[in-house]
């Protein structure tokens, strides 16, 4: 099969957008061949970014309430078909048929949310005039024009939405490179998109491996939004730079769980389980450290352990599926036997449990920061546990890394902990749950990456912001013009120590400020 792509709807004239290569798509499973897509040139995605221009110009002149309709006729079609997505999901991505389903209603969520959420996010706002009183200021919110998407493999669809339904609500238009590994469930999404919106191009798949991604940073785009590794952001932030093309950046992360004693021991142990399982641990907002408190360590590892034996790998109604890549069994396995080698305890899975792409899920102890399992993203079903003296050195030990994305807190003081671990996201007694609560902006720091999906703050992401000043009667005194009264000096310096001094006015003014 050859799956439909951008060049499906070149215009006559267009270079032809595919190269003579092919990607093939094999099931992480059992290697099954499940398709062939084209690998796109440069030449062609350059075409589709000129395609997306003409398409943004008709997209952004819709009210919100027309592209509400569009994207809601694009929601019911991807509703439809969610088994078939789900299914490409399953097959491409190698994880379970319910988590499959999971991402395909979680990617239905934020669509939803966008497309309802828009005309508010970006609605005009007034603003004060500070010394300028004869002026009325607002802020209001526009079209960008055209987005790049680079998405990676291990959400291959809800990832990806989180920039495509924003981006696409906030008026732009969008071109979207997925994963190599993953790229049929795209085709098959972007076609739906294609059927459903009048405004033909407004979304357009360019499939390919890192070249066509690079060739997207190059194409001139107005933003380019990438998902993927911090190594890969770094380079498509250098191949931005060239342009001043504007990044928002979604990267790895090694997200933290603390365990305060005063946690709810089992509850904390179950939800640990899933956060670091769930998508066979191939989530960026995976847990992949735990620091819990002395008193309660034990019982909380023999619970872990007990419901890691209960997790089933493989099979229709499996909890944790087959890894999606070889390159990525190989760094697990690297890090367990780093791990190993330097003094961790198995307590189960380890590095001897691999067999093909499955890995059992593995629980260790007596880890140190100084091992990968620690320091690095692992990136699969791997649960490092770490005993801690105090809550104090809890947070200590999660903030001491380059990375920011998620982290969780279990304990009485939950929200207290949260607001001091250093990340972009933190669910209190509970795992992950920031990622399906719509409004929530989601993104991190440092090598985690910068800018927020989701929530208003993922709408503006899309928007350029312009600041309007307009004059609405005339004053004695124009800041704005070099035709001044002969006593302008005096007359500043009067207003400089009225309003800004110690005197009468000032006062007021302070105290009105702080009440206002
Ligand atoms: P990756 O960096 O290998 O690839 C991501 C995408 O970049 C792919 O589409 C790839 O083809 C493309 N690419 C590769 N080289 C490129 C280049 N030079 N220029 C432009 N594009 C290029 O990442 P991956 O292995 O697909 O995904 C896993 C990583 O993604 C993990 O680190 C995970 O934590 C991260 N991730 C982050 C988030 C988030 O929201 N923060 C979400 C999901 C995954």
């Amino acid at each position: 099969m050859v799956a439909p792509t951008a060049s499906s709807s070149s215009s006559p004239g267009t270079p032809p957008p595919i190269g003579p290569e092919v990607l093939r798509v094999h099931a992480p499973a059992d290697g099954a061949l499940l398709g062939e897509v084209p690998i796109v040139s440069a030449a062609g995605v350059t075409a589709a970014v000129t395609r997306a221009r003409a398409a943004a110009s008709s997209w952004g002149a819709l009210t919100y309430a027309e592209r509400e309709v569009e994207l809601v006729r694009w929601r019911r079609a991807l509703a439809d078909a969610a088994d078939e997505l789900a299914e490409l999901i399953h097959r491409e991505n190698g994880k379970p048929r319910l988590d499959a389903l999971v991402e395909v209603m979680m990617a239905l969520s934020h669509l939803d949310h966008a497309a309802k959420r828009a005309a508010k996010a970006l609605a005009p706002e007034k603003v004060g005039t500070g010394i300028l009183a004869n002026f009325r200021a607002t802020v209001s919110y526009h079209p960008l024009g055209v987005i790049g998407v680079i998405g990676p493999w291990n959400y291959p669809i809800f990832t990806p939405m989180g920039s495509i339904a924003y981006a696409l609500a906030a008026g732009n238009a969008v071109v979207f490179k997925p994963s190599e590994l993953t790229p049929l469930v795209g085709v098959k999404f972007v076609e739906l998109a294609q059927k459903a919106f009048s405004v033909p191009d407004v979304l357009q798949i360019v499939t390919g491996a890192g070249p066509t991604g690079a060739a997207l940073c190059k194409a001139g785009v107005d933003k380019l939004a990438f998902t993927g590794s911090t190594a890969t952001g770094k380079k498509v932030m250098a191949a931005c730079a060239d342009t001043l093309t504007p990044v928002l950046m979604e990267l790895g992360g090694k997200d933290p769980m603390i365990v305060a004693e005063d946690a709810d021991v089992d509850a904390a142990a179950e939800a640990a389980v899933f956060g670091a399982l769930t998508n066979t641990g191939q989530a960026c907002i995976s847990i992949e450290r735990i620091y819990v408190a002395a008193p309660i360590y034990d019982r909380f590892v023999d619970k872990v352990v007990a419901e890691v034996a209960k997790v089933k790998v493989g099979g229709d109604d499996g909890h944790v599926g087959a890894m999606t890549s070889k390159a990525q069994v190989g760094i697990v396995k690297d890090h367990l036997e780093d791990a190993v080698r330097r003094g961790a305890k198995v307590l189960a899975g380890g590095p001897d449990a691999i067999v093909g792409n499955f890995i059992q899920p593995t629980v260790l102890v007596d880890v140190t920061d100084d091992m990968k399992v620690m320091a690095d993203e692992t990136f699969g079903p791997v649960i490092p546990i770490v005993k801690v003296a105090s809550t104090e050195e809890a947070l200590r030990r999660a903030n001491a890394t380059s990375f920011g994305l998620g982290s969780s807190v279990f304990g009485k003081r939950g929200k207290e902990l949260a607001d001091r671990v250093k990340a972009g996201m933190t669910a209190v007694n509970s795992v992950m749950a920031f990622s399906a609560i719509t409004s929530l902006p989601f993104g991190g720091v440092g090598d985690s990456g910068f800018g927020r999906i989701h929530g208003d703050q993922g709408i503006r992401e899309f928007a350029r912001t312009k600041a309007t000043a307009e004059q609405t009667f005339a004053l004695p005194i124009n800041m704005m013009s070099f035709r001044q009264p002969a006593n302008a000096y005096e007359r500043m310096r009067g207003m400089i120590k009225q309003l800004y001094g110690a005197g009468p006015v000032a006062k007021v003014k302070d105290a009105l400020g702080r009440l206002l």
